[in-house]
């Protein structure tokens, strides 16, 4: 039984947001044209009217780490189950899922040949859980930084995974297989490069792979609303000053996506990336996120 309370600022209808809200955006960014911002909440803007847009509803229903949306319609809520990971591009998913552990936070399902990495970590869910056997089970679980591991460690013992966590951020997974030390670069193979990027934890790490996919953590997201990456100065927890060091050392790579834990993601053509982040560094110099 929910004893949350449906918000008043909901659309009249079968779907709604309840007072769990954590406001993570979550739902805001898998079915935009459903939800939106409303008094430190999401809300219900306006019922979903197509099949795409129920679809992307109940994907934010199932993705929601609070439980917060609730549907008085099903729909088919076993087939949008299924649809997870959800396919980003060239083998690279959104595992949806997010964990009240880590406040929503976005993780992500790498397949490869080699083996698969997961990327951060989502809910430990049955349905999920069976997707990941299906595609190949999980070799690698990459962890950007403390406050986002949720239950990486329950993923680690049922995949038998081992997991990569740096030094500063060992104590929420004391146990993790292989820990980085140190600053400096880690080519981990030919398609996976780690960089250490102090400023929102003092062992933050990102991950690129293949020079195309960037997984940020909480270091760097985009702002939909600006148009443009960001950082977060309000949730900086180690340096700002560290963080604009560290921005400035990952404008020299090349990537096209941007997969945050926190915020929205974004592909851009590699120009406009370098522009983009290039931008964040001179805002960070002078001051401002
Ligand atoms: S996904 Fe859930 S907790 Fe996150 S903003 Fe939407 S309703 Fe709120």
């Amino acid at each position: 039984m929910n004893s949350h309370r449906r918000l008043d600022t909901n659309a009249p209808g079968p779907l709604y947001v309840t007072s769990a809200c954590i406001d993570c955006d979550t739902c805001r960014q898998l079915a935009p044209t459903v939800f939106t911002e409303a008094k430190g909440f999401s809300t219900v803007a306006r019922q979903p009217e197509t099949g795409v847009e129920w679809k992307q509803a109940l994907h934010a229903l199932l993705a929601c780490p609070t439980a917060a949306i609730v549907s008085e319609e099903k729909g088919d809520i076993a087939k949008a189950m299924a649809d997870f990971p959800l396919l980003l591009e060239d083998g690279v998913y959104y595992c949806g899922y997010t964990s009240p552990k880590s406040f929503g936070g976005s993780s992500y399902f790498i397949v490869r040949s080699n083996g698969n990495w997961l990327v951060d970590a989502p809910r430990f869910v049955p349905s999920l859980v069976r997707r990941f056997e299906e595609m190949g089970g999980i070799d690698t679980i990459f962890l950007t930084h403390r406050d986002d591991v949720a239950d990486a460690k329950l993923y680690a013992e049922r995949f038998g995974a081992k997991r990569i966590i740096h030094a500063f951020e060992r104590a929420a997974q004391p146990d993790a297989e292989h820990v980085i030390e140190g600053f400096e670069d880690v080519r981990w193979d030919n398609e996976m490069k780690i960089v250490v990027v102090p400023g929102h934890t003092r062992g933050s790490m990102v991950l690129l792979y293949r020079e195309r996919f960037l997984f940020t953590g909480d270091h760097l997201a985009w702002d939909r609303h600006r148009g443009t990456l960001e950082a977060f100065d309000d949730y900086c927890w180690y340096s700002w000053e560290e963080q604009g060091l560290s921005m400035e050392q990952l404008a020299a790579e090349t990537f096209e996506w941007v997969l945050p834990g926190h915020g929205e993601r974004v592909k851009l053509p590699p120009a406009d990336m370098k522009k983009a982040i290039q931008r964040l560094v001179e805002e960070m110099r002078d001051g401002s996120p």
